[in-house]
Order: C-alpha cells, then structure tokens, then sequence
C-alpha cells in the first residue's frame, strides 16, 4: 500500500474528523498515533482496534494540545513523523464583548498554537526522512467568518496564514504543507446538536438539517468524516506532490457564497 512504513500522527484523533482521517491514512498502510488528553481506556481501545482492522502499527500517545511542551512532546515520544495531521480542536460561541477569557486563551492554544509546536517538532524528522507532508485541519471558518466565533474564525485563519508559511520554508524539499477547510461535518458532537435545534424551532429532522444546521452549506449536505480522510490520504499520494500552501474546500459551496 502506498503510505506503507510511514508514520502519521493526528492530534485529537480519539473522535469525529481526527479519527476519521487516522482511519484513512491507516487504511493505506500507514502506521498511526492516536492522540487526545483524556488517556482512557477507550483511548487506547481505538488504536488496538485500528491496528487490527488495517494490519498496521497503531499507538495511543497522551498529549495536552493546549501546552505547547506536551504538543513537542507528543512528536518526540512517537519518534517518526513522515505525515503530521493538526486536528484537535475546540469551540466556543460568544460575542466578542463578553467571550470568557479563558475560552479565547485555550481556543488558541488549542486550535493554533499547538500547529506551530508539533510542526516544529515535526520538520526535523521528516527532513531527516526525506520526505514529509503537514495537514492542519482548518475550516471554512479559516476563510470566511460567522459572527459570536471571534476565537475559533482566528485561530482557524492563523492556521492558513501558517500554513502557507511552513510550505515556503520547506517549497525545495519533498515536503508539503496545506490545510484542509471542512464546511460542517457529520460528527458525534454535530449529531448531538440536532435534537436540541429540532426541539427548539419545533421542525421535523430533515427542515433542521437544511434550514438551521446546513443553512450556509448549499450542498445540504453534511461532509463526512470519510471524505476528510479521504482528502487527507489524497494529500499524502504522489498526485499532490506539487500542491503546498493551499486549502482545500469540503464545504458543499460554502465558500463560493
Ligand atoms: P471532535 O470534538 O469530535 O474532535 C476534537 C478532537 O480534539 C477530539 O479528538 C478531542 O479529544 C481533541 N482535543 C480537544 N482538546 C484537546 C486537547 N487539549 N489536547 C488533545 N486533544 C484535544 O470534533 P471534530 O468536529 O472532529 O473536530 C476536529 C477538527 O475539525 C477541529 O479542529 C475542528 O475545528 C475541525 N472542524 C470541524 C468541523 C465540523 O463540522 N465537525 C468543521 C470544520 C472544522
């Protein structure tokens, strides 16, 4: 298989999209690291599962994205890192006025911050490797705003800003770097949401999908987390040699709005 003997690593991949593109990248033969804070027996659960499902080495490694020493940490522990996936992510909604500080601080740390540290840590071994790919999982929210998500529209058009940077600076090596901006996906937590918003605008599941959830996705349609990985392991393949410093959209024409 092609990603045969690589090593990924994907931040928050215990749930939604990290796991999702963990899955797909595996799926082409490549080793994996599953990583999150919580170092629970499911945790580790998922990577034995992964591990046999794919016929490849899969390893659960804890790691606070929200500290940068841990996020550094996570890439030495592991040892390789030919392909890396920036993932983990939180959200918060709150006018700018009154968004908790709190909030704002780990949003950042979180969603951005932890990019520059494993990317950092990161670039060593695969210059070492020769060869290496960086995969920040952004959002539509990178290129375009929604109003009450201040921390999250920041840090996700930092992460492009980055992005592109990290694709400058290794442009003559087989390296690349793009972020992938995903509209809305169906994940657990998105899932959970649809009752509530069914209950509260009192509308049948498919009128809360198409008129609340997906209001601004004109493909109506969610994205899964299997086309993420799908982008993702696409990235990775000798097609996408020559594509660094971009994003890709699955967004269902969110962004051609
Ligand atoms: P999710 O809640 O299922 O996954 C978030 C992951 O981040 C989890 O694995 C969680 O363990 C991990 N995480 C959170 N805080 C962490 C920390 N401090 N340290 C380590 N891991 C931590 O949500 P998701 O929808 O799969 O989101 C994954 C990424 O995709 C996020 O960056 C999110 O912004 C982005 N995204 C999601 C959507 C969507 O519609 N679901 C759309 C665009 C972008």
């Amino acid at each position: 298989m092609s990603l045969s003997g690589k090593t990924a690593i994907v931040t928050g991949s215990n749930s939604g999209i990290g796991l999702g593109v963990a899955r797909a990248l595996a799926g082409q033969g490549a080793n994996v690291v599953i990583n999150s804070f919580t170092d629970s027996k499911e945790d580790h659960g998922i990577a034995e599962e992964i591990s046999k499902a794919f016929d490849v080495e899969a390893r659960y490694i804890q790691a606070d994205m929200s500290k940068g020493a841990d996020c550094r940490k996570l890439i030495e522990t592991a040892g390789a890192c030919d392909i890396l996936v920036n993932n983990a992510g939180i959200q918060h909604v709150a006018a700018i006025d009154e968004f908790p500080v709190d909030k704002w601080d780990a949003i950042i740390a979180i969603n951005m911050n932890s990019s520059f540290h494993t990317t950092a840590a990161a670039l060593p071994l695969m210059r070492a490797a020769g060869w290496g790919r960086v995969i920040n999982i952004a959002s539509a929210h990178g290129l375009t705003a929604s109003p009450y998500k201040s921390a999250y529209v920041t840090a996700k058009h930092g992460v492009v800003g980055m992005t592109k940077v990290v694709a400058l600076e290794t442009a003559e090596e087989a390296i690349t770097a793009n972020a992938i901006c995903p509209g809305y996906v169906h994940t657990p937590l998105v899932e959970a949401q649809i009752p509530d918003t069914m209950k509260k605008y009192n509308l049948s599941r498919e009128d809360a999908l198409r008129d609340v959830i997906l209001e601004r996705q004109p493909s109506k349609q969610f994205a899964t987390v299997e086309q993420i990985g799908g982008v993702a392991a696409f990235l990775c393949s000798p097609a996408a040699d020559q594509i660094t410093g971009t994003t890709i959209s699955v967004d269902g024409g969110w962004t051609a709005l």
